[in-house]
């Protein structure tokens, strides 16, 4: 019998995530099964009881549950915590155990697939759900000279933002006049085709910028933006074959090689 995982959202019936594990497995001859689970909105911890019950060894957590995750989480990883947010569960020991990839995974495609160095940038996430909560310490980590969050329910920027020294909160308002060179889309505007309600783009992005957009695998209305402020972009897909391949590390003792994965995602 494989060991068996799964992806739990809602919705997620476009998440990759079982394509992409299915080519790390194969790749590193590990025997696992790995499904999709949609829980409705208010059975996260439900869903994740009688998955574990029968005998799910490990899942990720995406949208809207990474939170909910963190507080089901008997314990957590170091950067789970910071992050208080969890997109990977270990559900083999004997309780629930939590961490959180997407901000290495933002990371490495940053810095290994795209070459942005973010020491001494200026740098805007949008968004301070889930996901923003994952990445914003290891972005703050990488010496960026500027980390702002900006969120529209700007309450959420601020506290966000208060548990990092030196990062500002603020709504998008507050962003008329700046300039970032890179700005990270963390909110899932893109899954609705709606764009978070910016200032003019000319002045958002510094010359030489990076636009990323979290969301993969479509066209959205912020790399539409990019491309009319003609600015590099890139979509979410190389974060979420990096974030896949440490929770496979996490629970298979082996980290896959990212980039055929990548490359065949691209291709379709
Ligand atoms: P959450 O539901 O936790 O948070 C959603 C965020 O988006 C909130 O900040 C919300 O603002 C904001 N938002 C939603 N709609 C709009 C809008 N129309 N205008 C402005 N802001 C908006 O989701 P997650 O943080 O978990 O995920 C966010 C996105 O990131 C998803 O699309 C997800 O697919 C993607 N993602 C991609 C990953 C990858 O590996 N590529 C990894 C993780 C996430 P408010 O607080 O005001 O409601």
């Amino acid at each position: 019998m494989p060991d068996r995982y799964a992806v739990i959202g809602n919705p997620v019936s476009h998440s990759k995530s079982p394509w992409i594990h299915a080519q790390f497995a194969h790749a590193c001859a590990q025997d696992i099964e790995y499904g999709r689970i949609e829980a409705p909105l208010d059975g996260f911890a439900a869903a994740v009881d009688v998955f574990r019950a029968s005998g799910g060894r490990g899942a990720n957590v995406t949208v809207p549950f990474k939170q909910e995750a963190f507080r089901y989480c008997a314990s957590v990883s170091e950067r789970a915590g910071e992050a208080r947010a969890v997109n990977t569960l270990v559900l083999d020991g004997d309780a629930p155990w939590g961490d959180n990839t997407d901000g290495i995974g933002l990371l490495r495609d940053l810095e290994f697939n795209l070459g942005f160095v973010l020491k001494g940038r200026s740098v805007l996430v949008m968004g301070a759900g889930g996901a923003a909560q994952g990445v914003v310490p290891s972005l703050r980590a990488a010496g960026p000279d500027r980390l702002v969050v900006a969120n529209r329910t700007v309450d959420k920027a601020h506290a966000l933002a208060a548990r990092f020294e030196g990062t500002i909160g603020c709504g998008y308002a507050d962003l008329a006049g700046e300039s970032f060179d890179l700005v990270v889309n963390a909110t899932s505007a893109g899954l609705t085709g709606e764009l978070p309600p910016l200032p003019p783009a000319r002045r958002l992005f510094a010359r030489g910028a990076l636009a990323y957009d979290m969301v993969y695998g479509r066209d959205t209305p912020f790399l539409a933006l990019a491309r009319a402020a003609q600015v590099r972009s890139s979509d979410g897909a190389g974060m979420l074959v990096e974030q896949a391949a440490e929770s496979f590390l996490v629970w298979r003792g082996v980290r896959p090689a990212t980039r055929p994965v990548l490359d065949a995602l691209r291709k379709g």
